[in-house]
């Protein structure tokens, strides 16, 4: 397929996707937080459960989401190398696909960079983000990304504004930084040079604790979307999944998982009552127990220039 044939496909998958999700938009149930470098949405979801909650629970119905997708496609879909593009139903933001790998993986030991740098490249007008694990059924992993309408999420504005990089190594090829910001701990590649992302990400793994010889990987969430040819790929480092007020009693309980999409800055609340359970301060708490600090992960990048 041409270039050409690609946007068009997509912008028709784009357009049957939208008319959906025009019948769940309730704004009056929206709200946002302005925290000093970061703005939070908190958008209503009128569906039982986002796409990515489903997934888990097929998972753990052993009853594969995405094999059945293939089996039978609901709706259609576009086909990219070893990936499957398809639009995601349930969803706050209009413009968002899922990119799966057609195939189960026993083992998922190598790093997701180069397919998110290479998504990145042939989808210029889109963000790619990757929520850093795969969805495992029966210790087989299907890895996924989602496709998302450039500036779904807030963090493409602070890693935009040079006022909030503080930054930890420069070279002619780019420079790594950290993002000032008290929510959740940041980092950012900018660079025109492919190799060199990928050098100084994989640098990166290794400081957050990269394993090679046990295969294991940090859990990071990944932000890659390009700027006149320039890579830009943001990072959260992640120290677990979910906040403890997602395991709480029914009552107490904030039914909201931590994926990419809402460390990125956007929120989907499934739950009415939710809403009044968010306060600035809840919200803050929660990115601090899912996340490091910014002081943290100077603490941990330490090491990274003499590595680089
Ligand atoms: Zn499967």
């Amino acid at each position: 397929m041409t270039e050409t044939d690609w946007e068009r496909e997509l912008y028709s998958l784009v357009n049957q996707n939208q008319q959906k999700e025009e019948h769940n938009e309730d704004s009056t149930l929206n709200k946002e937080f302005r925290y000093k470098e970061v703005n939070i949405k908190l958008k209503y979801l009128q569906a039982s459960d986002s796409e990515s909650v489903k997934l888990f629970h097929s998972v753990r119905k052993k009853n594969c989401y995405f094999c059945n997708t293939i089996k039978k496609p609901p709706y259609k879909m576009l086909k990219f190398r070893n990936y499957l593009i398809a639009p995601c139903e349930s969803s706050v933001i209009s413009n968002h696909f899922m990119v799966f790998d057609v195939n189960h993986k026993t083992n998922v030991k190598t790093t997701r960079i180069f397919d998110i740098l290479l998504l990145a490249e042939k989808f210029k007008q889109y963000l790619v983000v990757y929520d850093g694990f795969d969805i495992v059924d029966n210790g087989k992993s299907h890895c996924f990304f989602h496709l998302l309408g450039q500036n779904s999420l807030s963090i493409q504005n602070e890693c935009a504004n040079t006022e909030l990089q503080y930054k930890l190594h420069e070279s002619q090829a780019g420079y790594l930084s950290i993002v000032k910001n008290k929510l959740r701990g940041v980092l950012v590649i900018k660079s025109k040079c492919k190799q060199w992302v990928e050098e100084v990400y994989f640098e990166i793994e290794k400081l957050l604790g990269r394993s090679y010889t046990l295969g294991k990987r940090p859990f990071v969430n990944v932000y890659c979307w390009l700027i006149d040819d320039i890579y830009n790929v943001a990072i959260i480092p992640r120290v677990v999944k979910n906040p403890t007020q997602y395991y709480l009693n029914r009552d107490k309980r904030i039914n909201i998982s931590f994926g990419a999409i809402e460390m990125g800055g956007l929120i989907s609340i499934t739950d009415e009552s939710d809403m009044d359970k968010i306060s600035k301060e809840v919200l803050m708490d929660m990115y601090s127990q899912v996340s490091y600090t910014y002081n943290h992960l100077q603490k941990i990048m330490v090491g990274i220039n003499s590595n680089l």
